[in-house]
């Protein structure tokens, strides 16, 4: 597909496979682990299944033409493709890493990473200042997540990876919130792209899957030697599942984004509400640099309710989204993050992270959003009553 395309159309043309025997439209499953060659002196590209597998081949190719990338990779998680693009690293390398990454990226590089001895700066990716203090002679890259969870805090990505060029280092972007569909990171000069496609590729709630794009030749072979040395690779069904995820992911992300901004809008206006977390909001701090680098704010918020009590009675009275942990699906999600993704911070840092005891998180998906509103509208009735006794 070529560049005059919009993104709405790629996805679309990136995800189908036709096959040229049969103009069967959708790339088949091949659940093979070996593939026969055709005699001693001659090999096909295909050889055993951890090193490539043409259902995979497929869905590697669409990420990497969506996220205007050159190589595209399919692991079996989010955190399977994290760690095989941090393990680029060596030993005596060090990174700078955004102060509020995902909690399972916080654990890599806090607990695994520094056994091997690759170091790390946690900074606060929204002072460029204290990015650019952070770098030392050793410093290999900077490890963005934008927009960050849950108090979606933006980084300007153009701008830090302009600062990682002047010290020759590069700058990987966990893009899982927003997706190609919204935000295109190598577009802004990142050099690797990092996805949970867990949430809003896949979008139904039934798979795991993890995906890292590249448009840099050097950083393509390293990922690739990880990817077969370590193998935590996504398996075809997955791969076949991810594919036809992916066929509606523009216009998933479109109707969520939509939805997200108004229940913002409508939670902003209503006292009830402490705060709104959402850079689709002239409000939040971030809301020009997340108008400039994104097409738009993408469908997670957070809001606070002033109180634990508050969270507990809306949560038990909400109907409509279900309760759980994760985001980026067809059906929204309301979720607790000081119970569920940031349990494991101790509670004083919790609270510095500003992750206080009243914050819910919510992530937009397709049902009419006047109906999440009047769910909304009638659960907080309840934590009025509450707080008032
Ligand atoms: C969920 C998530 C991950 C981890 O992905 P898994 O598929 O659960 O391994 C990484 N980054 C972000 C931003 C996430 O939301």
């Amino acid at each position: 597909m070529s560049e005059e395309f919009s993104f709405n159309t790629k996805v679309v043309h990136a995800s189908l496979g036709i096959d040229e025997a049969t103009g069967a439209l959708n790339t088949p499953l091949h659940l093979s682990s070996t593939f026969h060659q055709p005699d001693f002196d001659n090999y096909h590209e295909f050889d055993y299944a951890r090193s490539g597998n043409p259902t995979r081949q497929a869905v590697e190719d669409a990420i990497a033409k969506l996220e205007n990338g050159t190589h595209g990779f399919a692991f079996a998680t989010g955190m399977a493709a994290i760690s095989a693009a941090l393990l680029t690293l060596s030993q005596e390398d060090h990174f700078i890493i955004s102060g509020d990454v995902y909690g399972g990226t916080f654990r890599l590089t806090e607990q695994i990473l520094p056994r091997f001895g690759i170091t790390h700066t946690f900074v606060d990716m929204g002072d460029l200042d204290a990015v650019a203090a952070a770098f030392q002679e050793n410093t290999k890259l900077v490890y963005v997540e934008t927009p960050s969870n849950p108090l979606m805090r933006v980084t300007d990505i153009a701008a830090v990876a302009r600062l990682a060029k002047e010290h020759d280092c590069y700058t990987f972007v966990d893009n899982t919130f927003l997706t190609p569909a919204l935000q295109r990171p190598l577009d802004l000069g990142a050099d690797l792209v990092v996805h949970s496609a867990t949430k809003f590729i896949g979008g139904h709630s039934d798979i795991l899957a993890g995906l890292v794009v590249t448009n840099n030749e050097e950083l393509a072979k390293q990922v690739y030697f990880m990817q077969n040395s370590t193998g935590g690779v996504l398996g075809v069904q997955d791969c076949w599942l991810l594919l036809r995820g992916l066929k509606t992911l523009a216009v998933r992300m479109n109707v969520g984004t939509d939805s997200a901004r108004k229940l913002a809008e409508f939670l902003q206006a209503d006292d009830r509400v402490k705060e709104v977390f959402y850079p689709g909001l002239a409000s939040h701090p971030d809301y020009d640099i997340q108008q400039k680098q994104a097409d738009s704010a993408g469908a997670v918020l957070s809001f606070d309710l002033g109180s634990e009590e508050a969270a507990r009675q809306f949560v038990n009275h909400a109907k409509l989204p279900v309760f759980s942990v994760s985001l980026g699906a067809v059906e929204s999600i309301l979720s607790y993050p000081a119970r569920m993704s940031h349990a494991a911070i101790p509670e004083g840092e919790r609270l510095k992270l500003g992750i206080t005891p009243g914050l819910l998180r919510f992530s937009a998906g397709l049902e009419d959003i006047a109906d999440v509103i009047a769910d909304f509208e009638q659960a907080l009735a309840y934590t009025v009553e509450r707080s008032a006794r």
